[in-house]
């Protein structure tokens, strides 16, 4: 008989969350949510904790929490905690021993990190935890014997395509690129594009956030950075290549010249449920990849003129220090800038560059330092699209 594996699911309520749950519902018996976190999706997560009975239930303030038990029923036994504390409580105080990271933006830092130091194993997508916090986590991480396991398809490509070679005869790295729905579109076409179209990815079916990441090329950016603490590559190691079919999800070139890669459907639910069950591989419902009907699957360079987001972030990965960390915070400030209409497409790495340029790098070396940069970064981003309105 199969133990249920403990998850504790952090950002329930986004595409990543969501789609963790029809794993977890996919394979009766394998796992047992004991909490979900979630920001202010009360609704949602009220039907979820319904249908999964966690102890442990965590939203952003008490409003949301109080809005969130008025929706419980009288007879569910779970604990409804909120904020910083409440994430903490959801990721190492419910008795999980995998935390699935997957909430959106620097609130998820913490309690990934909590995670880690209590040697947990520790389903990552959370971007923040990697791109900024890389240095502390990854340190942690060797000190408490915690395993991170990567979610995003491309990690858990190379990954996989990692299993049984030795790290020290990899040459590079490669992580595919779909491009964007706008990977052919000249620049003063880029420079008008809306958020509505930027929301339409061609292959993936993902959160507002990412989605415009995709089409910046700036999620490829922060993926590379991502990959140099995980895999411990040098960052020029790590190469990308335009693949529009995203049927190939990465490859590893090794020094004799093998190149070995994985495949799959662009669906999200296979590296989650590869990542939940490691190292067992679960049988699987979903459709297998139509081998000889597939067409031809196609690569080509990244063009870094249109898509200055990627060299902004390989430039801030090699700078080190804070640097990754102000990227990400400016990219976050500004992709909400563009969301609502408040400023363009281009626009975009625009604001990163500048607040990059403003910025004097310092160590970051520990978590207060990361946050601290992360903080910095927003208000910079904020004060340059405010000068920029005027
Ligand atoms: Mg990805």
């Amino acid at each position: 008989m199969v133990v249920a594996r403990r998850l504790a699911i952090l950002g329930c309520t986004g595409s990543i969350g969501q789609n963790a749950l029809e794993v977890v519902r996919a394979y009766p018996g394998r796992f047992q949510v004991v909490s979900l976190a979630a920001a202010r999706s009360v609704k949602k997560l009220a039907q979820q904790a319904i249908e999964f009975k966690p102890q442990v239930l965590t939203v952003i303030d008490q409003a949301a929490a109080a809005a969130l038990k008025d929706l419980l029923p009288p007879g569910l036994a779970a604990r409804v905690t909120h904020g910083p504390q409440g994430y903490l409580e959801a990721a190492v105080g419910a008795g999980a021993q995998v935390v699935l990271s997957a909430m959106v933006g620097s609130a998820g830092l913490l309690p990934t990190f909590a995670a880690v130091q209590a040697g947990l194993t520790v389903a990552l997508a959370n971007k923040e935890t990697l791109v900024a916090g890389g240095e502390p986590v990854m340190a942690a991480a060797r000190a408490k014997g915690a395993v991170i396991l990567p979610v995003d398809s491309e990690h858990s490509a190379i990954f996989q395509a990692l299993m049984g070679n030795d790290p020290g005869r990899v040459r590079c790295l490669w992580l595919t690129a779909s491009g964007g729905p706008f990977r052919d579109y000249s620049a003063p076409e880029l420079s008008r594009v809306t958020p509505a179209q930027a929301l339409n990815h061609p292959n993936w079916s993902m959160g507002p956030k990412i989605t415009v990441d995709s089409a910046t090329l700036m999620n490829k950016g922060l993926e590379a950075i991502e990959a140099r603490w995980l895999f411990d590559q040098p960052l020029d190691n790590i190469k990308v290549v335009i693949h529009p079919q995203s049927v190939v999800h990465s490859l590893v070139e090794y020094v004799d010249g093998s190149v070995l890669a994985q495949l799959g459907l662009p669906d999200m639910r296979l590296p989650i449920a590869f990542a939940l069950a490691y190292p067992e591989r679960l049988a699987s419902a979903l459709p297998a990849l139509p081998v000889t009907s597939m067409g031809p699957l196609t690569f080509r360079e990244p063009d870094l003129e249109r898509f200055p987001a990627l060299g902004l972030a390989y430039q801030a990965g090699r700078a080190g220090g804070t640097c990754p960390a102000v990227l990400n915070g400016a990219n976050e400030v500004a992709v909400a800038a563009f969301l609502r209409g408040a400023l363009s497409f281009t626009g975009i790495a625009q604001c990163v560059a500048a607040v990059l340029e403003r910025h004097q790098a310092g160590a970051a070396d520990s978590v207060a330092a990361v946050l601290e940069a992360d903080r910095w970064a927003r208000e910079a981003a904020r004060a340059w699209l405010a000068a920029r309105a005027a």
